[in-house]
């Protein structure tokens, strides 16, 4: 029996059997995990409640010959019990679990910077000081950026001119007028600015931007995460934005 350990956050859960679930966890040097927690959904298991969605978990495994089985977890920070209270933060957590899981493809390739991205992403919505959208917003365009899909916000996408007009998803970012493909949304200069605050995560010049042009950042970056996944993150659909 070969056992291992690792450093993750659990990203969801399965039900198996009775009384098991398979659970996927993106670890820090693994990379994706799929796991079966044994006993886990009986109110003696000795797992508790560390093996749930949001968990920052210290895990040690033997491996399987199909799935890996989990044999020690300890709560490394629970964001869940944080976020569970407040829906705009806890449906923005889920987008960002449900992200992780769908731009880390294969079982066991090391993802590192997805996974530091990720909790870095949960730290910020607990912590609460800055507002669940921006934050979600920062977390989708830096995660498509290490996963190669950044888009181009200082100069065309298509042809580098300095000018440009319009936002277009299918060119991959900011676009020229003579670039710029029919039906592209042309965003307040105030937006793409907003969008490049959040790539850096110029903290300062987000919390200061106006509620209309957060509006239209997370418009678009939503439609630009979604168009590069092919189909829609289900999660997304039940963020709200926090009152102002
Ligand atoms: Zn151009």
């Amino acid at each position: 029996m070969s056992l291992y350990r690792d450093e993750g956050v659990v990203l969801r859960t399965q039900k198996l059997g009775e009384a098991d679930r398979i659970v996927t966890i993106l670890a820090k040097r693994t990379g994706k995990i799929r796991a079966v927690a044994k006993g886990v959904r009986r109110t003696t298991s000795r797992f508790g409640a560390r093996l749930e969605p949001f968990t920052h978990v210290d895990v040690q495994l033997h491996t399987g010959r199909t799935l890996d089985v989990v044999t020690q977890a300890e709560t490394i920070r629970p964001y869940g019990e944080a976020l569970a209270a407040d829906y705009p933060r806890y449906t923005a957590g889920s987008a960002m679990l449900e992200t992780a899981d769908r731009l880390t493809h294969g079982e066991k390739e090391p993802a590192l910077r997805q996974f530091l991205l990720l909790v870095g992403g949960l730290r910020t919505l607990a912590d609460r000081g800055h507002e669940a959208r921006l934050v979600l917003d920062a977390y989708f365009l830096r995660s498509l950026a290490v996963a190669g899909y950044a888009p181009a916000l200082d100069a065309c996408a298509k042809c580098q001119a300095p000018a440009v007009r319009a936002f277009a998803i299918v060119a991959g970012g900011v676009v020229c007028g003579a670039c710029r493909p029919a039906g592209s949304a042309v965003p307040a200069g105030e937006t793409i600015g907003l969008m490049t605050a959040l790539l850096r995560g110029d903290w300062a010049t987000a919390d200061a931007s106006e509620s209309r042009h957060r509006s239209e950042c997370s418009g678009l970056v939503a439609a630009y995460l979604q168009w590069h996944l092919e189909h829609g993150i289900r999660s997304l659909r039940h963020v709200e934005r926090e009152p102002a």
